[in-house]
């Protein structure tokens, strides 16, 4: 269900506030350009890359460079409000981080559809291992990649799906 216009104003005005004492601490200023690039990353509803995003922004009149919208979701990655994920391919892949909120992956490696899962079992027994080995856990992500419903259903390529898991992580 979509949020009201209400509580979408006012996660912004939280993430920007964040934002701005992040890029306080590194001597940078939250410029016009910043807030306008924060804005668009949490309008998008899903993942999405370097170049949709810049494309999306130019779409709308904003003259920006492909090198400040990098650097700009280097910035936000580093402020941790942005999540950045390989998903196994060559390019990165970006989504924000909404507030308190974590998900894992399923990735298809034939469609590329990224499927996303919580479960607080799971993450419950990654505490325990944790816990177990006297580690203090600061982050994981979880990417299963495989066949999606509908791919099974089409059936794929065999030889290519061998070569796509053995590039895995490469
Ligand atoms: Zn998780
Ligand atoms: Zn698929
Ligand atoms: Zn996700």
């Amino acid at each position: 269900m979509p949020k009201p216009p209400r509580a979408r104003a006012e996660e912004l005005e939280k993430v920007q506030a964040r934002f701005e004492a992040f890029l306080r601490g590194r001597q940078l200023k939250l410029t016009e350009e910043r807030r306008g690039m924060l804005a668009a990353v949490f309008a998008q509803a899903h993942h999405f890359d370097a170049d949709q995003l810049h494309l999306s922004l130019r779409g709308k009149g904003k003259d920006i460079s492909r090198a400040t919208v990098y650097r700009t979701l280097d910035l936000l990655v580093q402020s941790g409000l942005v999540r950045k994920s390989s998903f196994g391919d060559q390019h990165a892949h970006y989504e924000a981080v909404r507030h308190g909120e974590h998900h894992d992956h399923l990735i298809c490696l034939n469609c590329h559809t990224i499927f996303e899962f919580y479960r607080p079992d799971l993450e419950e027994l990654q505490d325990a291992i944790c816990a177990e080995h006297g580690f203090k856990p600061l982050h994981h992500s979880h990417q299963i990649f495989g066949l999606c419903e509908s791919c099974q259903r089409k059936g794929a390529d065999e030889l290519l799906l061998a070569h796509k898991v053995s590039q895995l992580h490469a």
